[in-house]
């Protein structure tokens, strides 16, 4: 399959990517690793009549801490998030998330930001980035600004990132003594979540004091399960109030049914994915 005829510029700056991205209007698409955006412009879903590759932006990449945060590069690759140290050391979810993702060629050309601009309903960083509650910065002709990942994720492969706006970098908080997993069911074949729940809890005297728990895989676009955050808080952290949190993790949520599984079983995956998160997260 070949996709339809495009022009194709590679800036070396964020502003000079903008200025191709502005002046093509609502033509023009920022392509970072490709393994999205190329499958989609092969069947002819996005017809582009620019590609803006991001891939030559040295400012773009890279992962450091700047205070209490983590600051990632937008295109960052999965395999470097993955073999990262400061994040096996900071937030070692990260580092496990991104070593989840596919296989080593889409891990190698992948990368986070595309991932988070992307909102693919079954992606994984959506989810880890919405529980550890990051934001990512968007440069666009009208300015800079931060996004809350709560603020990202508008609907299927929709975010509220603008067509002139480049997601420049994803700003995660210090886990400051928060507890985080990832449990995901896997496509076998791309890797991808079938369903997958993401967990940042704080266990403190003894009792949950914080909770943020995104689902991935079952929904139009990955998002909270506030039902089951609301379950843990204020509550003992023990397996009895993890079981019933678990068990409203799906509450709220218009889940999806297609030929890979039923929006039934998407419901019961939510349900024993988050427990198995929570429960790790807690350290239980
Ligand atoms: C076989 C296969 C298996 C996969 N398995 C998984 C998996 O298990 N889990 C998972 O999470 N993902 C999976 N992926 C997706 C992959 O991990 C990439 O992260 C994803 O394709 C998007 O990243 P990219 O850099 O390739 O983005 P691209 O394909 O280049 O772009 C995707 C979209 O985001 C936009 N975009 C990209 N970067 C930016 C930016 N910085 N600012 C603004 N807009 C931007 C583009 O315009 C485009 O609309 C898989 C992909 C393939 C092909």
């Amino acid at each position: 399959m070949i996709p339809a005829p495009f022009g194709y510029e590679r800036p070396t700056t964020v502003a000079d990517a903008i200025r191709v991205l502005a002046e093509n209007a609502d033509e023009a698409k920022v392509i970072a690793g490709g393994h999205s955006l190329l499958p989609m412009m092969k069947l002819r879903f996005a017809q582009p009549a620019v590609l803006v590759d991001i891939g030559n932006i040295d400012e773009l990449k890279g992962i450091e801490t700047s205070g209490d945060r983590i600051v990632i590069g937008a295109t960052t690759t999965h395999a470097t998030v993955a073999g990262s140290a400061l994040l096996a050391e900071r937030v070692p979810l990260l580092a496990y998330a991104a070593s989840q993702v596919g296989d080593p060629q889409v891990r190698h050309r992948g990368t986070i930001g595309g991932s988070l601009a992307h909102s693919d309903p079954a992606a994984d960083f959506t989810a880890v980035m919405l529980a550890l509650g990051a934001s990512v910065r968007a440069t666009g002709s009208s300015g800079e600004r931060e996004i809350s990942t709560d603020d990202l994720f508008v609907d299927l492969l929709t975010t509220s990132l603008e067509p002139d706006e480049i997601l420049t970098s994803i700003s995660v908080p210090a886990l400051n003594g928060a507890g985080a997993a990832y449990e995901k069911h896997a496509h076998p074949a791309s890797g991808y979540a079938v369903v997958g729940v993401a967990a940042v809890v704080k266990v403190e005297g003894g009792n949950f004091t914080s909770a943020r728990i995104a689902v991935t895989g079952a929904t139009s676009k990955a998002t909270r399960a506030t039902a089951a955050e609301q379950a843990l808080v204020g509550k003992p952290a023990n397996a009895d109030t993890i079981a019933a949190a678990a068990a409203q993790a799906a509450d709220g949520l218009e889940l999806n049914g297609d030929v890979y599984a039923s929006a039934e079983y998407r419901g019961q995956l939510i349900k024993v994915l988050a427990k198995r998160a929570i429960t790790r997260a807690a350290g239980l």
